[in-house]
């Protein structure tokens, strides 16, 4: 399970932001995690609850998830297409050969703060 390894990635970099920023805690954390990383996001929620009691600055804060749809460009034809809405085959000419143009990454997106 490296989604509790990422977590305390994340974590890690929200406390640098912390930091800097002068701030003692942050409300929400929002990421984007793409279709095509291996990323669970339901053990990423399940691990926030977890980790961000481990860190007093994210302790009651909520993880925010974005998926971010795959897509894929056909090597035969060039159709960019939603790979797993089309289970990873092109929808103009059938062909499984492709590249993966977006959703391959895991980002954080922002760090959201509560006016006080
Ligand atoms: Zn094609």
């Amino acid at each position: 399970m490296h989604e509790l390894t990422l977590l305390f990635g994340i974590a890690e970099q929200v406390g640098r932001v912390v930091k800097e920023n002068d701030l003692d805690h942050v409300d929400a954390v929002v990421i984007d995690i793409g279709e095509a990383t291996a990323i669970i996001p339901e053990f990423m929620q399940d691990g926030y609850s977890v980790v961000s009691d481990d860190y007093d600055f994210l302790r009651g804060s909520e993880l925010i998830i974005n998926t971010v749809t795959a897509v894929g460009r056909c090597r035969e034809c060039g159709c960019e297409f939603p790979i797993v809405e089309n289970r990873g085959l092109c929808p103009e000419c059938g062909s499984f050969d492709k590249d993966i143009i977006a959703g391959q990454d895991f980002i954080i997106r922002e760090v959201r703060i509560m006016e006080e």
